[in-house]
Parts: structure tokens; C-alpha cells; sequence
């Protein structure tokens, strides 16, 4: 019958309506709004109840570890008095070119003798034109570019303002286990797990038996499995 769908649509409705107030009663009587860990936590998990509306951009939600916005550039966290760590980057121009709409540009460094010098001299994004579809990240073999949790962008000047360079790109280690904790232990234990088989190749050479190559223990295969369901 038409019209109880519309009904039953806004029944829905009004039930989050009264849920969110009934949910900030609840919250409110544990130490605030949306200001404490577990309050946020159930509130934007599937638990959560009632309309998720705040006042942004004075009060903002945190963002899930999934979130992705435009990429960054991951370097070693700085040395002491320094204000760049080393850059993860290899230039080697993968993400550039499985970019979708090419909004990558990356000039290679050079070494004094003229050869090519791993890490990048330049390394520009249009945020304007990325579409943060995160192929970038996935093909990357260095783990060297992430996406952003940082989505404030917005400005008057698309000019410069929206191309990134490689300073503003740049961001240390400690940052990406900041807003990604869990990813960046996956990528680490994986890395670990790939320097252990490269040192055991080396030592037995290349008739040893795969069977006797160091396994990932339960730890890592933990982590390879997080790291596979993830996406
Ligand atoms: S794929 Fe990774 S290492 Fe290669 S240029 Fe891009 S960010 Fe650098
Ligand atoms: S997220 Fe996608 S569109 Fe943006 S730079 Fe990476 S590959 Fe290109």
C-alpha cells in the first residue's frame, strides 16, 4: 500500500531522532559529549545510535584508522636538531604511473657522478585532481607513501596552496603509527619478515631448502592476515 513505506521511513527516522538525545544523556552522564575514547568509540562503531551530527567545525569526530584522504610522503623520524629524517622514497616512479588521473609528478635525484640517486628531488601532488583512490600506497614497494587522515584542506588559492611539494608531503614514521597503528605494525612485521629471508638466503645460498627458511611466526602471520583483510 503506498504511503506505509513513507510512514515506516520516517518512524525510522524519528527513532534516531530520539535515540541521539537519549545516546548524549548516556554519554553525558560518563564525563561528556563526545569527548572521551570509549564514548567515541561506540558512537562511531555499530553500536552507535541516534543521528552523529556535530557542530564542525568546533567540535570534530575523530576519524577511523581506515580513513584515507590525500597522500603523503613517510621519512625516517628526524635525528636530534634535525628537521628532515631520511626519505623512504626511492623515486622509482611506480605510484606515478598507476596514478589514475596522473596527478603524481617526481623529479629522481642525481649523484655527483651523474647516476641516478635513490630518493626524489622533487616530488609535487595536485590534491585537486587526486582522487584518493589509494593505488599510490597499495603498489608502492617501499611502504614510502600513505594516505592522509588530515582532510582540512580547503583554501582560496588553488594555484600552490593545492600542490603539494615535497616538504609539505613529507611526514615522519611516528606519524603514520599515530593515525595508523595497527597498518603500520602489519607493514613493519612484513618488513621484518622480509629481512630475515633475505639474511637466510645469503647465508645458505640458492640450494637451500625453501622448507628450512625462517617461518613468520604467530605474531607476523597475524599481522599478514590483519594486513590482508584490511582492504
Ligand atoms: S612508488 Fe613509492 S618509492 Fe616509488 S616513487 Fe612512489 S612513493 Fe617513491
Ligand atoms: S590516491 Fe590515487 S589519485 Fe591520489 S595520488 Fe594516489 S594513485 Fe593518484
Amino acid at each position: 500500500m503506498y504511503g506505509l513505506g513513507i510512514l515506516k521511513g520516517m518512524a525510522i527516522t524519528m527513532k534516531h531522532f530520539v535515540d541521539s538525545y537519549l545516546d548524549d544523556i548516556f554519554w553525558a552522564a560518563r564525563g561528556g559529549r563526545y569527548y572521551n575514547d570509549e564514548a567515541l568509540k561506540v558512537r562511531q562503531g555499530l553500536k552507535g545510535r541516534g543521528v552523529k551530527t556535530v557542530f564542525y567545525p568546533e567540535e570534530k569526530l575523530s576519524v577511523p584508522e581506515r580513513f584515507r584522504f590525500v597522500p603523503f610522503l613517510v621519512t625516517e623520524d628526524p635525528p636530534p636538531g634535525q628537521k628532515w629524517g631520511k626519505d623512504w622514497c626511492t623515486s622509482c616512479g611506480i605510484c606515478a604511473k598507476v596514478c589514475p588521473p596522473q596527478c603524481i609528478w617526481i623529479e629522481r635525484g642525481v649523484q655527483p657522478n651523474g647516476r641516478p640517486k635513490p630518493e626524489p628531488n622533487e616530488f609535487y601532488i595536485d590534491i585537486d585532481i587526486c582522487m584518493n583512490c589509494g593505488f599510490c600506497m597499495e603498489f608502492c614497494p617501499f611502504d614510502a607513501i600513505k594516505l592522509d587522515h588530515d582532510y582540512e584542506l580547503a583554501s582560496y588559492d588553488r594555484t600552490t596552496a593545492h600542490i603539494h611539494d615535497k616538504e609539505r608531503l613529507s611526514k615522519p614514521l611516528s606519524y603514520w603509527r599515530e593515525i595508523a597503528p595497527q597498518k603500520a605494525a602489519a607493514e613493519a612485521a612484513i618488513r621484518d619478515h622480509v629481512e630475515d629471508l633475505k639474511a637466510w638466503k645469503k647465508e645458505h645460498g640458492r640450494d637451500a631448502d625453501p622448507a628450512d627458511a625462517p617461518q613468520l611466526s604467530e605474531e607476523h602471520t597475524k599481522q599478514l592476515f590483519y594486513r590482508g583483510e584490511y582492504y
